[in-house]
């Protein structure tokens, strides 16, 4: 069986560039692997036959459809498919979704359960036991070495806690520890929007993209910032907070404590508060049903809320200047609303010509942004992921506060 500090470590090289070729295309025969890794055939042969040793590696009959048809079949090297997973987990404002998924990032379960109203860290980490042992079971392997975790709240993940806040009270100072004691596994805890940037830019929209800016465009508001193929975490994991930049300072009360925030403009329950004077609507399905029916304020609330997004999002725009916005989160679902607003103030706002005004595109892993996320930070974790996507965690900086 590989260790993965095996994997991570000097001699490691070429194992992991063959590890990462993999990853990022599926099986492939020694010739392919030899051109996506850079590496001699005499190197990929000697690597492979030790990864093949160790049973990291299995060989497989797939015949890709670029291959010729006719004479011997090219045997691929896959992952073998037990040899290790993780869970990602992903804890929203009423339902957790737990996924397992292995080396590769191929979801081998995935489930969600629903969650109290105001459910406090205890009860919620019992239903996400369940719920994780039950697709563990399910995805029929070992019980993964790690998870990561996705919080709807500020996380301090250099120290991995959970951090107090008015936004998530019944969590505070809930740490790793604390998780990994209720979920029976080692956990890596993130801030959910951070995770859905590093969901998308690991197997999603952002694939390929060095930096991006990921919108959670939710019951609350929050964006995850790539940098250079990196998560940006920021002190106590606070980048990204734009649900509470002040958009006015008299507008109303805001969750955190203070007036006027974006979130108390444009979220899901904003949005919902606005129309219901009018319609009948409780819940986002609902609100679409409405928008796809023609309803013109329902069109209106959505596209007002979006522009009010895409103010905030132009001023990160113009501080760091991302190739790509993505749009995840349920009010990715109204497409084109939400979009050509956002994007319309992005071309505003822009310095005309001495500008690039990025791409706006909806997210392409539905809603298991987050939890993809989670099992990229998991999968990171034990050296499958290349370095350079696996986010920094410095492991002495003194505790804030
Ligand atoms: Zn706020």
């Amino acid at each position: 069986m590989a260790t993965f500090q095996s994997v991570a470590g000097d001699v490691g090289t070429a194992r992991h560039r063959i590890l990462s070729a993999i990853r990022a295309h599926g099986p492939l025969t020694r010739a392919q692997l030899a051109r996506a890794a850079s590496l001699a055939p005499s190197t990929v042969t000697e690597v492979v036959q030790a990864l093949a040793a160790e049973r990291t590696l299995v060989e497989t009959e797939i015949v890709r459809s670029e291959q010729r048809r006719t004479g011997p079949k090219s045997r691929a090297l896959a992952f073998e498919p037990s040899l290790s997973a993780t869970v990602g987990v992903d804890f929203g404002f009423r339902t957790v979704r737990a996924l397992v998924a292995d080396a590769s990032g191929t979801p081998l379960a995935d489930g969600r359960a629903e969650l109290p109203a105001d459910y406090g860290a205890d009860e919620g980490l019992r239903i996400a036991r369940q719920l994780v042992d039950e697709v563990i079971d399910r995805a029929g392997v070992p019980r993964p070495p790690n998870a990561g975790v996705a919080v709807p709240g500020p996380i301090d993940t250099q120290h991995q806690e959970v951090v107090a806040s008015s936004i998530l009270p019944g969590w505070a100072g809930y740490d790793s520890a604390a998780f990994e004691s209720a979920l029976g596994l080692p956990v890596i805890l993130e801030n959910d929007a951070n995770l859905a940037a590093l969901g998308e830019h690991t197997y999603g929209a952002g694939r390929g993209v060095a930096n991006t800016l990921t919108i959670k465009f939710h019951s609350g508001i929050g964006a995850g910032v790539i940098l250079h193929d990196r998560l940006v975490s920021g002190i106590r994991g606070g980048a990204g907070e734009i649900g509470h930049v002040e958009v006015d300072p008299q507008g109303p009360l805001c969750r955190c404590g203070k007036r006027g925030c974006l979130d108390t403009f444009a979220s899901v329950p904003a949005i919902l508060a606005t129309l219901r004077p009018h319609r009948e609507v409780d819940s986002v399905g609902e609100l679409l049903a409405l928008l796809e029916a023609g309803d013109a304020g329902a069109e209106r609330c959505i596209r007002d809320a979006a522009l009010a997004v895409g103010r905030v999002a132009s001023t990160a725009a113009l501080l760091l200047a991302p190739e790509r916005i993505i749009i995840v989160g349920a009010m990715a679902r109204a497409g084109d609303v939400v979009t050509d607003a956002i994007r319309e103030v992005l071309e505003r706002q822009a310095i005309p010509q001495a500008h690039t005004v990025p791409e706006v595109v909806l997210g392409s892993l539905d809603d298991r942004h987050s939890a993809m996320g989670a099992v990229a930070i998991g999968l990171g974790a034990q050296g499958w992921l290349p370095e350079e996507s696996t986010p920094r965690r410095p492991e002495s900086t003194p505790r804030a506060g």
